[in-house]
């Protein structure tokens, strides 16, 4: 034991600050010892607040005293209620001698308050000493409580070691004077455990003062260094830093740990970290402090160290808000040498503090962001100071815009690391924020922008899960829960739980509507829809469902039409404007008038935002997007050829002269495979439909209209009932059965094909080859066949179940996922 390297070892100290918070009554001193006695330490140095309120309360009681207001007795009264119901609770049969104590201090107070009163004002020196009695009576507590339970405790009065120098600057600690004093009291107090009070000190003319509001985190680092502690606890009531503001993202994640310099830039921009120059004491010596949570005390919290550790990039993203930009313009300025520190100075004369500065290299324009409140005055002092320049309009305009926040992304990972501004601004782009001005300090830790403070909420959550720290969230709306928008509610609640872990990809179900109501969500709808949809009592109006889509302010908006209204496909242009994305199955929009598919695309093309619509063409099948990817890789599409109509390719798939083709028809009708009134298969129009949405995509003008349709309605039928239609429908089995042998007699079988070529579009019925591909289709598969200049010997051809609400879902679904992976999902 005796050994000489056992007798080097150092003591190791551990230094703890707790804030009001870990403070606020008996029960929380009691945790807080609990908690210090747990550890095992060698010497143990804790620094208190005030209990929770007390700063204020003191500031108050000082404020009525100085004012003259009566009740400041009833305060102070209650104030030193509080304080020995603590120590009675903490200490109880051992209390007397604390409260005791108390009752001087508070008579102390006391007297202070009566003469405020007589002379009528607050002097600042009176105002100090109040302010930090809180600390005083609070480390007391702490300590009387450690001592009764056994503990070895002692309680250090910062009044009495630790002597500082106020300035405009902040709080400089003489560290030589108070180390000496520091040395002189540990010697006569050698306790193991120390307690000492926060915020309070005294100045070089041994006047009592604070270390500023919130100050008790500076004592922490302070103390720290004076008992050259290895560590410094922050214990706080939240789990250590988080990577923004939780209360804008919820989804922001706690930081494990941070460089001293990351901690510092997230703090001047206002996350909750500690004050960087709590930081300096404990940065100069390589001090590592550590953020944690009194409420969760096995929570490993937020390290923050010398280390950097760059695999980020980017950690925490902050926003300021309730700035404003001031914008200096002209063509006098380039190439003026002086003209930034013209601009500073004048801002400095006029009081204005800069938040941040951005010029184009150009030096067409100078960009200062100032707080809000600065920034008339701001302004003003810009056109007096260039008043000349802008009097012979060498200076054009000094603007001003409020309503400003800065959004900025800290990281020590970004120094030299390509992308992560293109990334940042990415993610902003594709959530439709427009940037104001940029600004990145060549340490390359921050990149700053300014942007509309009402685009602030969704800015930092898209800026958030663009660099991944949280899930890409879609607001998602879903109109017209039929058989298809019913499937693929049911798919996306299944798929969610794994879109989530696997891919960090957040479709958030916010608002349902079908031609009568709507439900909209606050949040987002979980688990079963059907009940409170059928229980929402709010009439469908897309306007409102609109709104409410966009008013959550997350990063990405995408309405999926199930239903097969024109009126729904007329607001996809002004959806689209709005950088909504469009999904559906509908294909009013597709194969309807002209004029109104071309303002969908222009207005997609315009704003970015996607519109797809695979399932209208083939269902689940992967039809429009085989096409798009040859034409987009430059193929040219000669013709398309297929059949487009699960119920038609059923219907002639069977069709052998066995069984009449009326009762096929009848069959099919009972199987489901049919519309409930079958006219509308056998009429053809359908699949017209999807010829004309297959002829646009490669770029023709096609319109319905211009289709040539050979229904398999007879003209006598047409508008006949369903009924009726269905009993009378024996009157074509003829015709079908002629048909039938002559194609037999040439070899042939029928099918029902849509063309598309050169010359126009057909949809009818056609003899083909019995090898045909057409031929040997199963059940109720579809067939599209490509014919292009790449695939032109043998076309390219896709098959496989076409109908049916399950696979017509999944296609919805595919395409929702592909806008996903468009705006950066990584799926
Ligand atoms: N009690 C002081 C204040 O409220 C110091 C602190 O708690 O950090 O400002
Ligand atoms: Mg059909």
């Amino acid at each position: 034991m005796s050994s000489p390297a056992a007798h080097a070892q150092p003591l190791k100290t551990v230094a703890h600050k707790f804030g009001g918070t870990s403070v606020a009554d008996a029960t929380r001193y009691r945790h807080v010892a609990d908690l210090l006695l747990a550890r095992e330490e060698d010497q143990q140095i804790t620094v208190v607040s005030a209990m929770k309120g007390v700063t204020d309360a003191l500031i108050d009681l000082a404020g009525r005293a100085a004012g003259n207001l009566e009740d400041w007795r009833e305060r102070w009264h209650e104030l030193r209620a509080r304080h020995r119901g603590a120590a009675v609770a903490l200490l109880g049969e051992h209390s007397g001698p604390t409260v005791e104590w108390l009752d001087a201090q508070f008579d102390m107070l006391a007297e202070v308050l009566q003469a405020l009163s007589v002379i009528g004002e607050l002097p600042r020196e009176v105002l100090e000493r109040v302010q930090g009695l809180g600390e005083v009576y609070s480390a007391r507590l702490l300590g009387d409580h450690l001592r009764s339970r056994g503990e070895d405790c002692a309680v250090l009065d910062a009044r009495e070691v630790l002597v500082v120098d106020r300035n405009d600057l902040g709080v400089d600690v003489d560290w030589e004077l108070s180390a000496q004093r520091l040395r002189q009291w540990r010697a006569a107090n050698p306790a193991r455990r120390v307690v000492v009070t926060g915020f309070v000190a005294r100045d070089r003319g041994n006047r009592i003062t604070t270390l500023g509001r919130n100050g008790s985190d500076y004592s922490g680092a302070i103390f720290a260094a004076l008992f050259d502690a290895v560590e410094l606890h922050i214990w706080t009531d939240v789990d250590g830093v988080l990577s923004a503001d939780p209360r804008v993202v919820p989804e922001a994640v706690q930081l494990e740990s941070l460089s001293y310099d990351e901690a510092c830039e997230l703090a001047y921009f206002g996350a909750k970290v500690v004050h960087p120059q709590t930081m300096s004491p404990a940065i100069e010596r390589g001090l590592p402090i550590i953020i944690r949570n009194t409420f969760q005390p096995d929570h490993p919290g937020t390290r923050i160290t010398a280390r950097r550790d760059t695999s980020g990039p980017v950690k925490g993203l902050t926003l300021s808000p309730d700035l404003a930009v001031l914008n200096l313009e002209g063509t006098g300025l380039i190439g003026v040498p002086g003209t930034a520190e013209r601009v500073f100075a004048a801002l400095r004369d006029a009081r204005v503090s800069v938040v941040m500065i951005s010029q184009g290299s150009s030096e067409h324009s100078i960009c200062c962001v100032v707080k809000s409140a600065d920034a008339v005055r701001g302004r003003a002092a810009l056109l007096t100071a260039f008043a000349h320049e802008l009097s012979i309009a060498q200076i054009q305009r000094v603007q001003l815009t409020d309503g400003v926040s800065v959004l900025a992304a800290v990281g020590d990972g970004m120094a030299g690391m390509p992308g992560v501004a293109a990334r940042l601004f990415e993610s902003l782009g594709r959530a439709r924020v427009n940037i104001l001005a940029i600004a990145q300090g060549s340490s390359e830790r921050n990149i700053s922008v300014a942007i509309a403070s009402s685009d602030a909420t969704k800015a930092l959550r898209a800026a958030h899960a663009g660099f991944w720290l949280s899930p890409q969230t879609f607001a998602v709306g879903v109109i017209g829960p039929g058989n298809v928008g019913r499937a693929l509610l049911e798919q996306l609640r299944a798929a969610q739980p794994q879109l989530l872990a696997k891919a960090n990809v957040d479709l958030r179900l916010r608002a349902i509507a079908s031609s009568r109501r709507m439900l909209l969500a606050e949040r987002s709808i979980e688990g079963d829809w059907k009940v409170p949809f059928e229980q929402a009592s709010q009439a469908l109006d897309l306007d409102r469902f609109t709104e409410h889509l966009l008013a959550s302010h997350l990063p990405h908006t995408v309405i999926v039409d199930c239903s097969a209204s024109p009126a729904v496909a007329d607001r996809y242009a002004q959806w689209l404007a709005a950088g909504i994305h469009v999904v559906t199955p509908n294909k009013q929009a597709g194969a309807g008038p002209l004029a109104r598919y071309q303002a969908i695309t222009e207005a997609a093309a315009a704003s970015g935002a996607r519109f797809r619509y695979e399932a209208t063409v083939g269902a689940g099948l992967p039809v429009i997007n085989t096409l798009r990817d040859l034409v987009d890789t430059g193929d040219v599409v000669t013709s398309i050829e297929g059949i487009f109509s699960g119920t038609l390719a059923w219907l002639f798939n069977k069709f052998d002269g066995s069984v009449p083709f009326s009762e096929l028809v009848a069959q099919a009708r009972a199987m489901g495979y049919t519309e409930p009134d079958p006219r509308e298969d056998l009429s053809g129009t359908d699949v017209a439909r999807k010829l004309v949405i297959l002829a646009r995509e490669i770029g023709r003008t096609l319109s319905l209209e211009e289709v040539q349709v050979e229904s398999l309605v007879p003209e006598g039928l047409r508008q006949a009932s369903v009924e009726d239609f269905m009993a009378r429908l024996g009157q074509v089995d003829a015709v079908f059965a002629k048909r039938l042998s002559d194609a037999r007699a040439s070899g042939n079988v029928l099918r029902y094909v849509g063309r598309l070529h050169e010359g126009g579009a057909s949809v009818g019925l056609v003899e083909l080859p019995a090898d045909h591909a057409f031929a040997r289709l199963r059940l109720t598969d579809n067939i599209v066949q490509f014919n292009t200049r790449r695939y032109c010997a043998n076309p390219l051809i896709v098959q496989g179940p076409g109908a049916g609400p399950e696979v017509t879902a999944a296609g919805v679904f595919a395409d929702l996922l592909r806008v996903a992976a468009g705006q950066g999902a990584r799926l």
